[in-house]
């Protein structure tokens, strides 16, 4: 099948669940942008990539009105290339890199949506601020002047069982909620669910769902 037919094969999916309101972001850092016009063509506006070396030259070849999301990992020193492209960030996992982006975005006159990667799981997860803790980063976040603080973003761990990948989602939900309770913080979106576990966060209240090789690696 082609990624037009598979996006919109998972997007019947996400309907007939009853949840057509969550974000489908195809993650093009596999493909070149040929296939990123495709899906383009066919309505879709947002992607997701995870390098910038990668990213700015798709962005220069593609047409203007393309919402990149940035879901990789964040050096400090790329953050001002990754704020002329990106209008979402989603793998902010440090206050150092919170007060970094508003600062920046502040000089570059733009205002990024930004999520907060929490590490639900522990050791195993590569990312993310400790969820024990995730009350500093957020409060930080939501005084940072020029960000527009979205919500929170996690990972399970590779090829986890829906168990373990439940209990990881329900968890950065029951962190959004008492956060929101704690410090009266707004967190409405959830960044979770990739290829293989989009069913179970969804389920568990993903509102954004980040699909790399179920839309352009599906035979
Ligand atoms: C690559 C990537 C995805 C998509 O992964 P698939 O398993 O191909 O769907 C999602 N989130 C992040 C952060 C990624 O790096």
């Amino acid at each position: 099948m082609s990624c037009v037919e598979n996006y919109f094969a998972i997007r019947k999916e996400l309907e007939q669940a009853g949840k057509g309101g969550v974000l489908l972001l195809p993650v093009s850092k596999t493909v070149e942008a040929p296939a990123i016009r495709e899906l383009y063509d066919a309505g879709v506006r947002d992607f997701g990539e995870n390098r910038i070396e990668v990213l700015t030259p798709k962005a220069e070849a593609l047409p203007k009105d393309i919402r990149w999301h940035f879901i990789g990992r964040l050096q400090s020193n790329k953050v001002r290339k990754i704020l002329k492209v990106a209008q979402v960030i989603h793998s902010v996992d440090s206050i150092e890199l919170v007060e970094r982006i508003s600062r920046i975005a502040g000089e570059e006159g733009v205002r990024p949506k930004v999520f907060l990667e929490i590490s639900v799981s522990g050791e195993e997860q590569k990312g993310g601020f400790p969820v024990a803790r995730a009350a500093e980063l957020a409060s930080a976040a939501a005084k940072a002047p020029n960000i527009t603080l979205a919500g929170l973003m996690t990972m399970a761990p590779l090829d986890a069982d829906e168990t373990v990948c439940r209990k990881v989602f329900d968890g950065l939900r029951a962190c959004r909620d008492e956060l929101g309770k704690a410090l009266a913080v707004a967190l409405p979106e959830l960044s979770m669910g990739m290829s293989n576990d989009w069913p179970a966060a969804v389920a568990c209240g993903s509102t954004l769902i980040r699909v790399g090789s179920a839309i352009f690696h599906r035979p």
